[in-house]
């Protein structure tokens, strides 16, 4: 018996039935991804007992050595693996990394642009219950009606006439590669601070299957735990000149204690991010994309843009008659894990859409190839074209399982 299986049966339980249900059930999640063993063994180590407020060489607390170290390894990878001038490890989440950012540049009431929330951007970039809508004036910008990329021109003309203090670039549901080199020009002509956020595209631009903000932004933040593959948390890289006042705003602006058992798991997976395996997990999430969103096409379904360029579809069901609600509900009843999501222009309310978004890192982490893809696309066909129809569903339910026990996630390793 487990230590927590004995001390506490209950939550023992939970996470069992949490370990089955990623096992045998497909998840499209964009956003989610699965850790390798060893980030969860740093994770779950002794370092989470440590307080070690402040950063390497200057701590507030004594018994720090080995976190010093742990938290240089760490930031000393993300800079080599990013081409970065400095990093900052400790942020607790993606939306605290962007709320660091902010906090640095910008004083309450600026103004900055973000990526409408409708047209793909995270609640962090002017939600109005968010503190990034309730503190800053936000200037959204959006695609374009016709092919759903972002509207360059748009922004350079709300740039030019809300003179903001920062643009961001960066997108939770934008299926195609992001101009940074655009977005640079812009904010030169305008003189505002640029920060780009790749929390979802992070594990493709370090393996080369998108564009680098490095060189075009002020500021790159990211998650550690999407397509980076690594533990649940934050990060932010920046210009050199930006470095003292951002981590003063992490600690002891915004944050106590940092995780440190978290950092020792970044650490980790920031090197596993520099493996040639890496790179081909990351080809091969790109590739399988392509024939994901292929094989839906083929089964009549319409793709936000047509298609994809990196490792998330957005898939438009106003033709279907069922809206991304339903289709979520319904593919859960057939243990395929999606999200209900927005598309551009959308007329029903974020709660309903009109849209649900589907990537391929999760599935592409248990070796699932593009015959897989194709496979998935007709199990999705299948159920949300006959929604009502609980044999049908049941039936495809079972496809599923018998797939995803072909490619075991943690049982064998
Ligand atoms: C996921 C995401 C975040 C925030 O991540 P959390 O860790 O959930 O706070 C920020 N920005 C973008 C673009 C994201 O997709």
């Amino acid at each position: 018996m487990s230590p927590l299986e004995q001390t506490d049966p209950q939550v023992f339980r939970i996470i069992a039935d949490e370990m089955e249900r990623q096992e045998r059930r497909l998840e499209l999640i964009a956003s989610e991804n699965f850790a390798s063993r060893a980030v969860m063994e740093a994770q779950g180590s002794v370092l989470t007992n440590k307080y070690a407020e402040g950063y390497p060489g200057r701590r507030y607390y004594g018994g720090c050595v080995h976190m010093d170290v742990v938290e240089n390894l760490a930031r000393l990878r993300a800079q080599q693996l990013f081409g970065a001038d400095h990093v900052n490890v400790q942020p607790h989440s993606g939306t605290q990394a962007n709320m660091a950012v902010y906090f640095s540049v910008m004083k309450p009431g600026d103004t900055y642009l973000g990526m409408d929330l409708r047209h793909g951007g995270h609640l962090s970039m002017g939600h109005p219950k968010n503190f990034s809508g309730m503190i800053y004036h936000v200037v959204p910008y959006s695609v374009r009606s016709e092919d759903h990329r972002i509207d360059y021109d748009q922004v350079r003309d709300l740039a030019r006439k809300h003179r903001p203090r920062m643009i961001i670039a960066g997108a939770s549901a934008y299926p195609r590669i992001i101009h940074y080199d655009i977005f640079a020009d812009i904010a030169r002509e305008v003189d505002a601070i640029l920060m780009t956020d790749v929390a979802h595209i992070a594990g493709l631009i370090v393996a080369d299957r998108h564009p680098s903000p490095v060189p075009h932004a002020d500021f790159v933040t990211t998650t550690t735990h999407k397509t980076l593959r690594g533990p649940r948390g934050g990060m932010v890289l920046c210009r050199g000149e930006y470095g003292p006042a951002l981590d003063s705003c992490i600690f002891p602006g915004m944050q106590g204690g940092p995780l440190m058992h978290v950092i020792a798991a970044k650490a980790v997976a920031l090197a596993e991010a520099a493996t040639p395996e890496f790179r081909s997990y990351q080809d091969q999430v790109v590739r399988n994309a392509k024939a994901l969103a292929n094989a839906l096409l083929e089964e009549g379904f319409t793709l936000v843009s047509g298609g994809t360029d990196n490792h998330l579809i957005l898939v438009d069901l106003t033709d279907k008659g069922i809206t991304g609600m339903e289709a979520q509900e319904t593919l859960e009843r057939a243990c395929i894990t999606v999200n209900k999501n927005s598309i551009p222009f959308d007329p029903l309310p974020p709660t309903k859409a009109s849209g649900i978004r589907i990537g391929t890192p999760a599935v592409t982490t248990r070796s699932m190839g593009e015959d897989e893809m194709r496979l998935i696309g007709s199990f999705m066909s299948k159920v949300l074209t006959n929604p009502t129809d609980e044999r049908i569903i049941s039936a495809v339910g079972k496809d599923v399982t018998d797939l995803c026990s072909r490619f075991p996630l943690y049982v064998q390793h």
